[in-house]
């Protein structure tokens, strides 16, 4: 099965290990991707200054293991 094509900025190279959905996306990812939060690359967009929000697209589908040593970043 094909993950999704969101690439988290911390790291370089993990993506969001939920399962495609449309455009390549996750479900999350791809209401995200027409918001215009991330581009069609799978990058977020750098423009986002809510950084909670920021977080949470980051570490959408991300495991837990990262996300909890990711959580005690600022
Ligand atoms: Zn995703």
């Amino acid at each position: 099965m094909r993950h999704c094509g969101f690439r988290t900025s911390y790291g370089g190279a993990m993506f969001c290990q939920d399962a495609s959905y449309l455009e390549g996306f996750c479900k999350f990812h791809y209401q995200a991707l027409q918001s215009g939060e991330i581009n069609e690359n799978g990058v977020i967009n750098e423009k986002i200054s809510d950084q909670a929000r920021r977080r949470q697209i980051n570490y959408h589908g991300v495991q837990t293991e990262s996300r909890s040593y990711l959580t005690d970043r600022t």
